[in-house]
């Protein structure tokens, strides 16, 4: 039997998207919530929104320009170039406390929506040196939002063990590898689907779609 009622952090890109497909094999009631912190690229909450009214599914696009105030970065700003972290330094795109304030304002979302799940794609293994995107973050998050409302919820991580070639397996076994590949924006230069095919997401998306392609014997 289908659980009651979740909220999915959503971007609009693969992992969330995959996430939001997950969910709705999973919840009786999904809805979507996205955030706006001035991404470099606008079509990402258009993506977001796209994807959502094709599933028809409840979109909550939430205003978090406060985040891109306090911690300009390479997502926010186009005069920060796109680098890959150094010798254990975090990645330009890193956004300090993004993933506890998206998290805590989805708390409170689906509090005031009557959803005891919060669904979110963090996952520790790609996770390019991102501190909010480890479990034990995560844990200790859902905790604190419980404790701060006198609540039960609960916060669901599908993807946080898979590779990115697992999190295209995912995708095909619940019938939305193709809507993923081709609705889906994860290029940090805004091209939607397989991207530019440079900058490190499209590099981290392409060899995961090879890989699991490879598995197949699809490539
Ligand atoms: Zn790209």
């Amino acid at each position: 039997m289908k659980k009651d009622k979740a909220v999915v952090v959503f971007s609009g890109g693969q992992d969330s998207t995959t996430c939001l497909f997950w969910a709705l094999e999973q919840f009786k009631e999904v809805e979507a919530v996205t955030f706006d912190y001035n991404q470099r690229h606008r079509l990402e909450i258009d993506c977001a929104r796209n994807i959502t009214q094709e599933l028809n599914v409840k979109h909550h696009i939430l205003d978090m320009s406060l985040l891109n105030q306090l911690a300009p970065n390479a997502l926010t700003r186009d005069d920060i170039p796109v680098l890959d972290g150094e010798e254990g330094e975090l990645p330009s795109t890193f956004v300090p406390g993004r993933n506890l304030l998206f998290l805590s304002f989805a708390g409170i979302l689906a509090r005031g929506i009557g959803a005891k799940h919060i669904v979110t794609g963090v996952c520790e293994t790609d996770f390019s040196g991102y501190p909010d995107c480890r479990d034990m973050f995560i844990k200790s998050l859902n905790v604190t939002l419980n404790l701060s409302m006198d609540e039960n919820l609960v916060i669901h991580t599908p993807l946080m063990w898979l590779n990115k070639a697992e999190t295209w397996e995912m995708a095909d076994s619940l019938q939305a590898f193709d809507f993923v590949r081709e609705k889906t924006l994860t290029c940090y230069n805004g091209i939607i689907a397989d991207g530019c095919g440079e900058c490190p997401a499209c590099k981290l998306r392409e060899n995961g779609l090879n890989e699991y392609l490879a598995s197949k014997g699809e490539l």
